[in-house]
Formats: structure tokens, sequence, C-alpha cells
């Protein structure tokens, strides 16, 4: 077993704080990264602060990893030392049940999350994410990363990019379409890059004005501020679909409305508290449908990724070192980030 060193949360309240634990042994058919990038996703924020009254603690977050190759099990067939590698939310799965057959482990009911499960390698403890300087994980899991790519712009494709890029494949956004993006920070930011790619004519909502330029940078062909009631009347009935990745409770309805007849909204934030209810009318009258949708199975994330590295696609990050995610943590939920803040993990050595 290897020493790791990570930051990691030990109850709801208090900040991240160093934390040392072990990785199990290199199995034969596993890979062992060391960690050069982790992002920041949400996610990490709602379980460190246990908003899904789920976690244990110690508590070491990070599901957007990036790192290089320093060991392989002897089965392994698929990665070498020295290879680009990458680890998103998910790290083991059953791997016989329909859904592991049709390469969606996300919706395995045995799926092994990369933090926050009970790790079956190491009983008695949990999986421990990112934040940390090197990971073990089964090759069937470990994702093969470009080198064509910024590397720190990289890592936020393995959660925020695979959690738009999946629902926009599925629901077959392109040419000839209106999508809208609701929420412009670590998903949405994605969502709209993934949305104009595949010739969508993408329209970004936002409660920030502040974004405005910034979401037609990213490629947004219109924005609105969602809190404006005149500018969301404008488009009414008019969207095929809209992907929603807003992180808190919100009405529902005023973006069903803008829904087309056979029009979908996807929902892939998950807020601590319910959304408050949706009218059901406004699914009724125009067969409209409300979805959700989780990450995306392992062979979409490589396609998702492959597909970023033929078209020049990555996240607009800031770069922090480990020892400021308290603070970026604050200024996520005050949605002061510019898209998403990505762990220099060699800051983690200063700190361990
Ligand atoms: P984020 O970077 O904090 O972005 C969320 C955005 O939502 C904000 O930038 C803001 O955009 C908007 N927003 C925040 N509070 C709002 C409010 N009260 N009303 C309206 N809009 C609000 O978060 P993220 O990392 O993109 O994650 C978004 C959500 O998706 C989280 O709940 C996360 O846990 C979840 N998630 C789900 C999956 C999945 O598989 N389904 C995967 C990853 C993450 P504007 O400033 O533009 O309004
Ligand atoms: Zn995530």
């Amino acid at each position: 077993m290897a020493k790791a060193i990570s930051y990691a949360a030990h109850d709801p309240k208090s900040p991240l704080a160093p934390f040392s634990f072990e990785r199990r042994e290199v199995g034969n058919t596993d890979v062992q990264i060391e960690i050069l990038f982790c992002g920041v996703c949400h996610s990490d924020l709602h379980q460190v602060r246990d908003e899904w009254a789920n976690s244990t603690f110690p508590l070491v977050p990070g599901h957007e990893i990036v790192g290089r190759v320093t060991q392989v099990g002897s089965n392994v067939k698929h990665f070498k030392v020295g290879d680009l590698a990458g680890v998103g939310c998910m790290v083991d799965s059953c791997g016989t049940c329909p859904d592991c057959a049709e390469g969606l482990e996300q919706y395995c009911n045995h799926s092994v999350f990369t933090y926050n499960s009970p790790d079956k390698h190491m009983p008695g403890q949990a999986t421990y994410g990112g934040y940390s300087n090197q990971i073990v994980v089964d090759e069937r899991f470990t994702l093969k990363i470009s080198d064509k790519l910024d590397l720190a712009a990289t890592a936020p494709l393995l959660c925020a990019g695979i959690t738009t890029y999946s629902p926009l494949r599925h629901w077959k956004v392109g040419p000839g379409q209106k999508v809208g993006i609701v929420g412009l920070g670590g998903l949405g930011h994605m969502g709209v890059k993934f949305a104009k790619a595949f010739g969508a004519h993408t329209v970004l909502f936002t409660t920030s004005a502040n974004k405005v330029e910034d979401a037609k940078r990213l490629g947004a062909d219109e924005v609105v501020i969602s809190k404006d009631s005149e500018q969301m009347q404008q488009h009414l009935q008019s969207f095929d679909f809209i992907l929603n990745t807003v992180a808190a409770p919100h009405n529902l309805d005023q973006f069903m409305a803008l829904l087309k007849r056979d029009g979908s909204m996807c929902l892939v934030g998950v807020p601590d508290s319910p959304h408050p209810s949706p009218n059901i009318a406004n699914l009724i009258f125009k067969r409209r449908q409300l979805a959700g949708s989780l990450i995306g199975g392992i062979r979409e994330t490589q396609e998702m990724l492959d597909f970023c590295a033929e078209h020049n696609i990555t996240s607009d990050v800031e770069l922090i070192a480990i020892q400021d995610i308290n603070t970026a943590f604050d200024r996520m939920l005050k949605s002061d980030v510019k898209y998403r803040f990505v762990i220099d993990i060699a800051s983690l050595k200063q700190a361990a």
C-alpha cells in the first residue's frame, strides 16, 4: 500500500484540512495515477457540507482527475507508465447488469463513486477522491487523455463535460434546434460549448447580468436574464430542449413554459432541497417531458474526451492551490467562478 496525501473534510462544518491515508496495492488490472490536476465540482461542495445527507467523514472530494500513470498491474492492456490518464465520477460497477452491458455504468445499482462510496478494497473505508496526490483505479474506469489539450483545462471534462455532453447527445441536439442551457457555472459553460459544437441555436439563461458577454464568447447565440419576465416571455413555446444545470431549488415552470410541444427539459443539478412542485398542466397540455440525467458511462466519457481533443474544447478554468479550496467553495456558492476551479495538485506537496 502507498501513502497518499490529500485535503479532506472531517465534518460538514469545518474547513477542509490536510489528511493522509493508504491507497490500495496496485492489483493486476489496476492503474496507479499521479494526480496533476483536479477540478472542483459543486457536487464536492454539496457532499463536503453533507447537503445530500449521505456523507461519510473523513471525505476526500474530487472526481475530475487527470494525471500521469506511474504503475500498471500485470494484466493492464490499455495503459503504460508515463501515459496521461483521467478518472471521473465512478471507479467500479457490477459489470453484468443491463445498465453495465449497455455501457451505462452510472445507472448500475452497484456503481462505486470515486469518493464517498464504500471501498470494497479497503473494508471500513470510503473511496477517496482526487484532492490527493495519487489514486489506484481499475483500468476499466480509467480514461485516455489527449496530450493535445491543456491538461488543467481538461480535468473538468471528467464530470462537468460528460454530464452535459451525455444528455445533449441522448436528446439528439443538433442543427435546426433551439436549445437552452440554464445556469452558467461549471456544467453550464460546458453545456453552452457542446450545444454550439453540435450545431444547435444555443440560448443561455443566467441570473447573473455580469455573465452576458462571457456567455456569448463561450458560444451562446442569445443570452436571457431569467429573472426578467419580459425577456422570458419572448421565448415562450420555442425550445426543443433545455438542459438545466442550476444547483439550487428554483421555479421550473418558468422554463417548462418555454418548451415547444413535445419539448423536454433535463435536470442535472442536485439541490439540497426540492424544487417547488412543477405545474403538471405545463406538461400535459403540450406533451412536454421533464427528465433527469446522471453523468455518463465510461464509453461515452471516452467518446466525449476524443470529441473535445478533435474540436479543441476544454473548460475555462481558474487554477488554485489546494490551500485556497475553502475560499473557492465560498466563491462557488456566490456563482463567482469563471467557470471551473481546478486544483494544481503540485501545491499539495507544500501542504503536506
Ligand atoms: P456551479 O458551478 O456552482 O454552477 C451552478 C450555476 O447555477 C451557477 O453558476 C448559477 O448560474 C446558477 N445558480 C446558482 N444558484 C442559483 C439560484 N438560486 N437560482 C438560479 N440559478 C442559480 O455548479 P456545477 O458544478 O455546475 O454543478 C451544478 C449542479 O449540478 C450541482 O447541483 C451539482 O451537484 C450537479 N451535478 C450533477 C451531476 C449529474 O450527474 N447530474 C454531475 C455533476 C454535478 P448563473 O450565475 O448563470 O445564474
Ligand atoms: Zn461533479
